[in-house]
């Protein structure tokens, strides 16, 4: 669909933060076609679906760089047990969960977040998936959520020895499947929504042979290989324990780390490790709400960019939205440390500028600015500023005003997904009623 967005506040998300005023940008098929004043781009473009945009902000649409759609189902659920540590919370919840799902319970897991993603302006996810009694194609369906509505996604299978070798290898085999077949797509349709990496637990749960056919997987498909590390001091603890070294050295020897691999949260890093990942060019994924949940501490996002680690920020299950982190990150951060002014330029590096850059470093796909032949990922924002808004004061409304804003429209691709708050053709309410069914069924095959 060719559509020409007019009547807006631009933030085009340029290395200068540009902000656009009586502009108009156009979007052909699947990418910007042209950004230029109003009057010129509707002469030139007569026969494009017109939006207005009523003087809202059109921004480029949010990534969340790290995030659990397989976690939907835990909401609302009774432990017996209430888990007293990080350990015990994967113990009694997640890998609990994880064992229970079906392939249809994670569609629908997914599903639900997919909506959501889509009605908070987040228009890329990179997900980090486990079912281990329903591996094989899992992805698929996964996948086939985020088609439904035509959220753009890089997927992964994580792996884990927990549940024997067998498993592990399966979930192996379902990572490299997937990665190919996304692959094979991108051939006829480069614009393909999907991408696949090599998905891993955590380095604890998985033995050196593991960590190294991953590896290998991710070689052979030049991928990355998408890990936690280092969430809470158990990773140190079991790992120095059993294989007699840190957690980052156990990954560089074993070839997981690297420019194309993603760390999710590296709070308990010891010293040196933070240079290892710097020298590796691993990408860093700071998750301040989940980390805060599981009171697991936090992670030194100062120390990190200051050695140049590509940091970003990724929701890790708690929401599909990602703004909810932005206010977390630069509370959290400024709480902890008692200095009111820490964390202001670093959080908005790391959701406006470093997590499209690891989207697109991983999958090649040029999003996250409003710019001619960048993919038309945009969302017109509620947000009609109540104070003077120009490029270099953005972020302040953005974490005070934008953060919480309602989002209008939604096109990601090219595609109008969702337009004056409605997605066309989307039984919320059927759907909703539906994954409660398959909860339901999940909260049953639930080992209490
Ligand atoms: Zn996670």
């Amino acid at each position: 669909m060719n559509i020409l967005i007019k009547n807006v506040r631009i933030f085009t998300n340029d290395a200068q933060d540009t902000l656009l005023e009586n502009q108009a940008v156009v979007v052909e098929g699947t990418r910007i076609g042209a950004i230029g004043p109003e009057e010129e781009l509707q002469a030139r473009y007569p026969k494009y679906r017109y939006i207005d945009g009523s003087g809202r902000l059109l921004m480029p649409g949010l990534v969340n760089a790290h995030m659990h759609f397989y976690g939907t189902f835990a909401r609302g659920l009774a432990l017996r047990k209430t888990p007293r540590n990080f350990h015990e919370i994967l113990k009694e919840l997640w890998w609990k969960l994880d064992s229970a799902l079906d392939l249809e319970s994670i569609y629908y897991s997914a599903l639900v977040q997919v909506i959501s993603a889509v009605k908070h302006g987040v228009t890329s996810i990179i997900d980090h998936h486990a079912s281990p009694n329903a591996i094989d194609g899992s992805l698929d369906k996964v996948e086939e959520a985020l088609a439904l509505l035509g959220l753009r996604g890089l997927l992964c299978y994580e792996i884990s020895d927990r549940d024997g070798r067998e498993k592990c290898e399966q979930g192996l085999v379902e990572n490299e499947r997937y990665i190919r077949k996304c692959q094979q797509a991108k051939v006829s349709e480069p614009d393909y929504l999907f991408d696949g990496m090599v998905g891993l637990h955590a380095s604890f749960t998985l033995e050196d042979e593991s960590l190294r056919r991953a590896a290998e997987i991710a070689k052979a498909t030049e991928c990355g290989c998408h890990i936690h590390v280092l969430e809470d001091s158990v990773d140190a603890t079991i790992t120095r324990d059993r294989f007699g070294k840190g957690v980052i050295q156990r990954l560089a020897d074993c070839g997981v780390l690297g420019r194309k691999s993603i760390a999710a949260h590296c709070i308990h890093l010891a010293e040196t490790e933070a240079d290892m990942l710097a020298e590796t060019e691993t990408v860093v994924v700071h998750n301040p709400q989940s980390n805060m949940n599981n009171a697991v501490g936090r992670a030194d996002i100062f120390e990190l960019l200051d050695k140049g680690v590509l940091l970003g920020l990724g929701s890790d299950g708690m929401c599909a939205d990602i703004r909810p982190d932005v206010r977390t990150a630069n509370l959290l951060h400024k709480h902890d440390l008692r200095k009111a002014n820490a964390g202001w330029s670093e959080i908005e590096k790391m959701l406006l500028k470093n997590n499209p850059k690891i989207y697109q470093r991983l999958t090649g796909q040029l999003i996250g600015e409003i710019k001619e032949g960048y993919l038309a990922d945009l969302i017109l924002v509620d947000y009609w500023p109540p104070t003077p808004m120009q490029g270099e004061n953005f972020w302040g409304h953005f974490l005070f005003g934008i953060v919480d804003a309602p989002v209008n429209t939604t096109v990601i691709n090219g595609r109008l997904i969702m337009h004056n708050k409605k997605i066309a053709g989307l039984d919320e309410e059927g759907i909703a009623a539906h994954a409660r069914k398959c909860a339901e069924a999940v909260w049953k095959r639930f080992d209490y």
